[in-house]
């Protein structure tokens, strides 16, 4: 039987607990999921994609099933040129509904065999994002608890600078 692949997008800055919250349930759902970091360069991220693929690639060390990459451009052809069959998404609140619809829907209509899978994350991490990391991280909150201690750590060293 062909392998089951999903691919996990996003921006990843930086990656959180919530975010490993979702892989890891996806990672039991199937036999491969890659985590992969979108390139967006109308974006001007606070850490740069070297640094945000190190925080995933240390945050998966220890999930054998998972693999980490990065793709600019459509996400549909990065998703067929890895033979996935299902992109795997996020869903918090309804906040987040209108905007995933929408992707997912234009997603299909790229190539109807590609699904998208909708994973709720631990309700302790309904409210968290990357924006809100930052935010509390720059004036020297406690996100300990949000993080892995890898990217605590590089949080530090860039807003100690
Ligand atoms: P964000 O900037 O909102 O964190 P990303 O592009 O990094 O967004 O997120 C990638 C995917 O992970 C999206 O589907 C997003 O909804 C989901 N996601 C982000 N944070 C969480 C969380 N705390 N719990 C569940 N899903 C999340």
């Amino acid at each position: 039987m062909a392998e089951k692949i999903a691919i996990y997008p996003g921006t990843f800055d930086p990656i959180t607990l919530g975010h490993l919250d979702i892989l890891k349930r996806a990672s039991k759902l199937f036999d491969r999921v890659i985590i992969t970091l979108a390139i967006n360069s109308n974006k001007t991220p606070l850490f740069s994609k070297e640094e945000r693929l190190n925080f995933i690639a240390d945050a998966v060390k220890n999930m054998p099933n998972v693999s980490v990459d990065s793709f600019e451009g459509m996400l549909i052809k990065f998703a067929e040129k890895t033979g996935a069959n299902a992109v795997i998404r996020g869903l918090r609140a309804i906040s987040d509904f209108e905007f995933e619809f929408q992707l997912a829907l234009m997603n299909r209509k790229q190539n109807g065999d590609i699904t998208t899978v909708f994973l709720m994350p631990n309700e302790k991490y309904t409210y968290l994002n990357s924006t809100i990391i930052r935010e509390v991280a720059k004036f020297g909150g406690d996100v300990s608890s949000f993080i892995t201690p890898f990217v605590e750590e590089k949080l530090k060293e860039k807003f100690s600078k």
